[in-house]
């Protein structure tokens, strides 16, 4: 067992209401720079849709991520001598067009306008070129005509679905959408790691934390093709690559990051989780529809004594211990089992989880009051968004992994609707919490841990102890194209 610790974050995806501060957040501390107009190291998606950039999450256009080659694990967008082929054009990279050229509007016109009786207005200019333009796209663009064919059409996640599946999608009064913020996923496997052939990036190895050291960053963009994500970008004025630093300054202050505390929802949480990195490769290999359950497997019990002794005899802190059991992150994903990670199947291993919007119709109108659907886990069948949309998003396809979050999900609105409303037959609910697998007690926690917490209980900022910053053990670049991490041997530290 070589464990390593991950700072870690979960997303609940019922909770955002779509209102982009915490991509204003991080843009005003960290992207609002010349060249890093079109950049939202934070963003947030409105879904179905097609995303930032257009179509991100389609590999057979930008061949980014991991594919199995045998018995090994190769990047997709090719090996060392298909990344010399592409330095100097590289056909996997996305464009401006798939972005959007960023703009802004001639503000001055507004106040310098002369007098007349025309009301002024301020124009759109690009912010490349200066000249006046006509905004078609932008970093949501699909908010606007959210859940219609205009768009939704077009997720690659949408596309995989049966004509019976789409036209339910579309039926007018069925039109369903949900909002999906995106950050770098710190990932455990990462594919910009292993592309970049200045071996600029690299992932701390006391916190997970991915980073591009600027110095070292000669603007190959491999990590932008490579990262299936696409949360590498391309400063057009510096000349390198940037991504999301999941504001290590601030933690290393002891502050959230910016987009956590932003957070209106306050759907964000943060947490260690310990994991055995020597099962990365051969959880990477899995088949698709395992992946969700091997990460979990990956991660371990902080209570565990085994864990805990490997974790001290590899050097761990004692604090970093200490913030692992107090981990929301852990809960979420290990003990409750309600947070599953996005696309698995790119295999990077990516280490910020979801908990999927709770979409099946629950209630209908009925002579001008609620009923409630007479069997809350049939009407899991007959969810808005059909689960396989939603299992293509967050379990490689494997329904069974979302039904059994699903599962929980509702088992918590039955039991808190029992306690509060008390409609509900106590049959009903103990069916529910047998179907959950879970008992009253973490029924309620979850309930708790979802609407009623502090920002101290949603965000657990480990002490960043930099002065015993682990190093990596494994030359990466010898596992470079077969290996994100490159750091699997038993940790050194610098004191
Ligand atoms: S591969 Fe993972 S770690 Fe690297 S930029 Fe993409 S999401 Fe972040
Ligand atoms: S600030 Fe929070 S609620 Fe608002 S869009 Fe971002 S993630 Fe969603």
């Amino acid at each position: 067992m070589d464990i390593r610790a991950q700072v870690s974050s979960v997303f609940h995806l019922d909770k955002c209401i779509g209102c982009h501060t915490c991509s204003i957040a991080c843009k005003n501390l960290w992207t609002d720079r010349r060249g890093n107009e079109y950049m939202w190291w934070n963003n947030v998606e409105t879904k179905p849709g097609t995303g930032y950039p257009t179509k991100w999450e389609d590999q057979e256009k930008y061949n980014g991520g991991w594919e199995r080659v045998g018995t090994q694990l190769r990047l997709k967008q090719g090996g060392k001598a298909a990344t010399i082929g592409k330095i100097f054009h590289n056909p996997d990279l996305p464009t401006m067009d798939d972005y959007y050229e960023p703009f802004t509007y001639k503000y001055a016109d507004l106040t310098n306008a002369p007098a007349g009786t025309d009301q002024p207005t301020a124009r759109a200019v690009s912010m490349v070129s200066g000249k006046p333009m006509k905004i078609e796209a932008g970093p949501n663009w699909d908010d606007d005509l959210s859940g219609s064919t205009v768009y939704a059409a077009n997720d690659p996640g949408v596309i995989e679905l049966s004509a019976e599946q789409q036209q339910q999608l579309f039926t007018i009064e069925k039109m369903v959408m949900f909002h999906l913020p995106r950050i770098c996923n710190h990932c455990s496997n990462p594919a910009c790691v292993a592309s970049c052939p200045s071996g600029a990036i690299y992932k701390r190895g006391e916190d997970g934390i991915v980073l591009i050291n600027q110095d070292k960053c000669r603007g190959w963009r491999m990590c932008v093709s490579a990262c299936p994500y696409k949360k590498t970008y391309y400063g057009w004025s510096s000349g390198k690559s940037e991504k999301c630093i999941l504001c290590f300054p601030r933690q290393e202050a002891g502050e959230a990051p910016a987009c956590f505390h932003a957070c209106v929802g306050r759907i964000r949480y943060l947490g260690v989780l310990l994991y055995d990195a020597d099962k990365i490769e051969e959880t990477a290999m899995k088949a698709d529809g395992e992946l969700a359950a091997a990460q979990r497997e990956m991660i371990l019990d902080p209570f565990d004594p085994q864990v805990l002794a490997a974790a001290r005899k590899g050097g761990m802190a004692e604090q970093i211990i200490k913030a692992a059991q107090k981990s929301p992150v852990y809960k979420f994903v290990k003990e409750w089992g309600i947070a599953l990670p996005l696309h698995p199947e790119f295999r990077t291993l990516p280490m910020l989880f979801y908990v999927p919007p709770l979409l099946p119709v629950l209630s209908t109108e009925h002579q001008g009051t609620q009923k409630l659907a007479d069997d809350f886990f049939t009407s899991l069948e007959q969810a808005r968004l059909p689960l396989m949309y939603l299992a293509g998003l967050f379990a490689g396809g494997n329904e069974e992994e979302v039904k059994a979050v699903y599962r929980r999900l509702i088992a918590v609105r039955i039991q808190r609707r029992a306690e509060t409303v008390g409609d509900m037959a106590e049959a009903e609910v103990a069916k529910a919490r047998e179907l959950a697998g879970l008992d009253s007690k973490t029924l309620d926690a979850i309930y708790r841990m979802t609407s009623l917490t502090r920002i101290k209980e949603r965000i657990q900022v480990p002490p960043m102890l930099r002065e015993q910053a682990v190093e990596a053990g494994m030359d990466p670049e010898e596992y470079k194209q077969s290996m994100g991490f490159g750091s699997r041997k038993a940790p050194k530290r610098r004191w």
